[in-house]
């Protein structure tokens, strides 16, 4: 039977020390880290994720500010605010919450960030520093697979990592967090040809496809930690991974839940990026909570 990696432990020993060193800064800085989130629309989903973020950032001690618009909001009245948010003092990162109305391009949006304040590490500053294995903002949900990965004691380093998925959100910056962690990496895809022999060569498998119950234990070679990033909602309104749980658990040497694995990482890991670009826009050299 595998060891179930309890994400949402993981996650609040995490925010723990990000409550203690958002004192510290505080003490330091005479302000606390600032996190703003834009949701445009009333897409019912994203409306639940932005309001466990602006809980977290509170419960952590940042400021912490909602930008609801409504769907019909033009391009250019989003692009205003994002240039209000990029000159904002207090404002420290800040992410606009997916999917946009159609009326609205992604990428315009996403050139107008300010990189240093890209807490969600999609603008192509933040993404070329990822693949140049420098210092930046990394995108939260990798970074949590990464966290729950040293909590449960697996290294990557000289293993075998099979990531199922090629998002610029999940996928492609999984595969380069464990490629600079050592491992020997495989990205899968829907042209992959015959799955079940790519995945079974894992000593660690990501699946981030978006598809319930791709992951079965044909996919599995036994002892593999296995994430399940997928997070889909089921006819029943229940939330479905894309792993096959009940059938990979027996074979699996470590799995995660869903919910209850990298879902809650990824919001302490938002709050991590965001206290470490208050810290370099401060040029400050305080310990990381977590380092
Ligand atoms: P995308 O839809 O952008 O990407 C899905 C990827 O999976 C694509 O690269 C696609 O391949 C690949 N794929 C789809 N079907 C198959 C298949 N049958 N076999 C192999 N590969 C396949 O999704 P995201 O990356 O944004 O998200 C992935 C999942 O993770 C979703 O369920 C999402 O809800 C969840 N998620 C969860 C988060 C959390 O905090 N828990 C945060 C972010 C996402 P191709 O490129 O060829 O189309």
């Amino acid at each position: 039977m595998a060891k179930i990696i309890d994400g949402k432990e993981v996650a609040r020993g995490f925010r723990e020390g990000i409550a203690e060193e958002t004192k510290r800064v505080r003490a330091r800085y005479g302000r606390p880290p600032g996190l703003a989130v834009v949701l445009v629309g009333d897409d019912p989903a994203s409306a639940v994720y932005v309001r466990n973020k602006e809980r977290a950032a509170k419960e952590v001690g940042f400021h912490s500010e909602v930008h609801r618009l409504p769907a019909d909001t033009t391009q250019q009245a989003l692009l205003q605010l994002l240039d209000q948010l990029n000159r904002a003092e207090e404002i420290d990162g800040y992410l606009v919450q997916l999917p946009l109305p159609p009326q609205i391009d992604p990428q315009a949006v996403v050139r107008a960030i300010d990189p240093e304040k890209d807490v969600d590490g999609l603008t192509p500053v933040q993404a070329g520093r990822l693949l140049l294995g420098v210092q930046g903002l990394r995108p939260c949900t990798p970074q949590g697979v990464m966290e729950l990965l040293r909590s449960a004691g697996v290294e990557p380093d000289g293993k075998e990592a099979v990531v199922v998925g090629r998002s610029a959100i999940v996928g492609k910056p999984m595969a380069h967090l464990l490629l600079g962690a050592g491992a020997t990496v495989t990205i899968a895809h829907s042209h992959t040809r015959n799955l079940p022999d790519v995945t079974r060569r894992a000593d660690i498998l990501v699946v981030a496809a978006g598809r319930a119950g791709l992951i079965g234990s044909e996919h599995v070679k036994p002892g593999a930690a296995v994430i399940d990033v997928g997070t889909n909602r089921g006819e029943d309104g229940k939330l479905k991974g894309d792993v096959r749980f009940s059938e990979v658990e027996p074979v699996a040497g470590f799995i995660t839940p869903v919910p209850g694995g990298v879902g809650p990482m990824t919001i302490a890991l938002l709050l991590r990026n965001c206290l470490e670009a208050m810290k370099w826009r401060s040029s400050a050299s305080l310990k990381s909570p977590v380092s």
